[in-house]
């Protein structure tokens, strides 16, 4: 068993595990669209009308939204984490 200590987040492999890991799966299988002709979107966030980043506001946002806060859901951050890990890989 390993420690890893560069990770900052504030949740467990197992909460990633039951909230994060279907999405990420699903987001490297390419069943989210998360770029469309060019333009890049959150597939978690469809109600948000931006949906035309950059790939830098796009990091921006999902590591923004899976920082620690009370108002969010383990969920909502989990999977924007594994939104940014997709990027990161
Ligand atoms: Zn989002």
């Amino acid at each position: 068993m390993g420690y890893n200590y560069e990770d900052e987040t504030d949740f467990s492999d197992s909460e990633f595990t039951k909230y994060a890991k279907k999405p990420y799966e699903d987001l490297k299988a390419g069943k989210y669209k998360v770029n469309v002709n060019g333009r890049l979107r959150c597939p978690f966030c469809p109600r948000k009308k931006k949906q035309d980043y950059k790939l830098e506001h796009l990091l921006q946002h999902a590591s923004g939204v899976s920082k620690p806060s009370p108002n969010k859901s383990a969920k909502q951050k989990t999977i924007h984490h594994a939104l940014a890990k997709i990027f990161e890989e």
